[in-house]
């Protein structure tokens, strides 16, 4: 499997952000070329297949049910039918004929998504073997994580693109594959350029497309459309010696990719490249800068501009949690969805490669940074949408989705509009209707504990309900890397 670029020791780059430039980033989502109708639910036209899952009745009884929305918090039952809330009732419905899931005393949430994840696996941040555990893997791990939708954001097209396929055609055990292919970068230095042309013929249909003239970046863009994807993903960062693409270049990208009703999300480095970012249109923006402050000219752009925000906080700064006392790799939700030798890696930090060291050494001072900038943007109204960059060190597949809602609790957002940021934005990016009201489509997760209280609750999953049926999550793990000594039999298989 691919894993992220390991950078030669000694090499000294100037950002952080540079480092996650070439780790695993890439990916597109269908949209609306005009500017005016990116707001509210638009279709993904691969996305209604899949959400007949049957007409199975179901209904959620007795549990309080959060609407992220209307930011309420109701004692209600819950009938589902064909994948959709069908209603939300005081008193038990009269007559069902059904499945019944008694939920007293637990908390019901809309579903979660991870809008940034490269699906290949989890690094060991040791020069040794990967967990890659594959997409097919990744997704499960991210629904037994509550995480039903995520989106790849770079990775190898014809393994992404043919998994995506094949989900999409046969149906998988997983969550929903959203994928940019290969990202779209520039690369200045004529001996990267080499090297990565190298990389390319060595690796099939790979996880990047070099675009050094706005023709190029709409030839990418056109074979990207072909290859149906559901956004296109750019790489627009100005913090290294050798990436430096020219605005035009990405004018042109996002231009080429709005005409086929293509997303474009940009990696930014900078806030210059953010600026310049939101100015040609471009429909997302992930990463933060921690270097210097954004400014209130750009956060009104940015919001009046209707861009979105997926500031991946856990490839920012979660590497040192992730060994703290108790940290990140005691918990028991961590733990059932990787292996125990990337855990003991982790322990390795001595054994570390040079990149993984460096991130060590420069998440912790700068946590605070990244944190401020976050509550900037969102007291702004930049609408933020959760994505972990699952693929990179400190980060791990399903899992870390939860890191990055607890790290904007962190920054001091409001819990509901955390709830939020991780499925009902999301939703409206994909096309898809998640949330807890009539209509909506009956992706749920229970919490045995109030996220409102505390964001962190989030992890105390009592059962996953995807496109209306109740997910096996232990049947997920079955046959997989991280599969339990014994399985244990869970309640949806009695
Ligand atoms: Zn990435």
């Amino acid at each position: 499997m691919e894993r992220p670029d390991r950078i030669a020791g000694g090499r000294r780059l100037a950002t952080f952000a540079a480092f996650i430039v070439l780790a695993a980033c890439a990916g597109p989502m269908k949209t609306s070329p005009a500017k005016t109708s990116r707001v509210g639910p638009e279709p993904v036209r691969t996305a209604t297949k899949t959400l007949d899952h049957g007409g199975n009745p179901l209904l959620i009884e007795n549990g309080t049910v959060l609407d992220p929305v209307t930011r309420t918090a109701t004692k209600r039952h819950i009938v589902i039918e064909d994948g959709r809330i069908k209603a939300l009732t005081e008193k038990p419905p009269a007559a069902f004929e059904g499945r019944r899931l008694d939920a007293t005393g637990r908390f019901i949430v809309p579903a979660f998504a991870d809008m940034h994840v490269h699906a290949w696996g989890n690094p060991s941040p040791l020069d040794g073997p990967d967990h890659a555990c594959g997409i097919g893997e990744t997704s499960r791990f991210m629904l037994y994580c509550g995480v039903v939708a995520f989106l790849d954001l770079g990775s190898n097209e014809e393994r992404i693109f043919g998994f995506r396929d094949r989900q999409r055609a046969q149906g998988r055990p997983g969550a929903d594959l959203y994928a940019a292919g290969a990202v779209i970068g520039h690369i200045a230095d004529p001996k990267k350029r080499a090297r990565t042309a190298g990389d390319r013929s060595a690796d099939g249909p790979q996880r990047f497309r070099a675009a050094q003239t706005p023709t190029d970046g709409r030839r990418h863009v056109e074979a990207l459309a072909k290859l149906r994807a559901d956004v296109v993903k750019v790489l627009y960062d100005h913090t290294g010696s050798y990436m430096n693409m020219p605005r035009d270049v990405l004018a042109a990208i996002v231009d080429e990719a709005h005409r086929r009703k293509l997303k474009v999300v940009v990696h930014i480095g900078t806030w210059k490249d953010a600026a310049d970012a939101v100015a040609v249109g471009a429909d997302a923006i992930t990463h933060l800068w921690d270097e210097d402050n954004i400014t209130p000219a750009l956060v009104a752009a940015w919001k009046r501009k209707g861009v979105r925000s997926i500031p991946t906080q856990p490839v920012q700064v979660d590497l040192p949690n992730v060994l703290a006392k108790p940290g990140v790799l005691a918990h028991p939700l961590l733990q059932a969805v990787t292996t125990p030798k990337l855990r003991a890696d982790y322990r390795k930090t001595k054994g570390f490669v040079p990149k993984a060291a460096f991130w060590m050494k420069y998440q912790g001072p700068h946590t605070g940074d990244y944190a401020r900038q976050l509550a900037v943007l969102h007291k702004g109204g930049v609408a933020l949408m959760t994505g972990s960059d699952s693929g990179n060190f400190g980060v791990f597949q399903g899992f870390s989705l939860h890191r990055e809602m607890a790290l904007f609790g962190a920054a001091g957002i409001p819990t509901w509009a955390i709830l939020h940021a991780a499925s009902i934005e999301p939703g409206r990016f994909l096309g898809r209707k998640f949330g807890t009201q009539v209509g909506d489509e009956a992706s749920l997760v229970i919490l045995a504990r109030d996220p409102i209280a505390t964001i962190d609750a989030t992890t105390s999953i009592v059962a996953v309900i995807h496109r209306g049926r109740v997910v096996d999550r232990n049947a997920l793990l079955q046959g997989t890397t991280v599969a339990p000594a014994k399985p244990v039999p869970s309640a949806a298989t009695r």
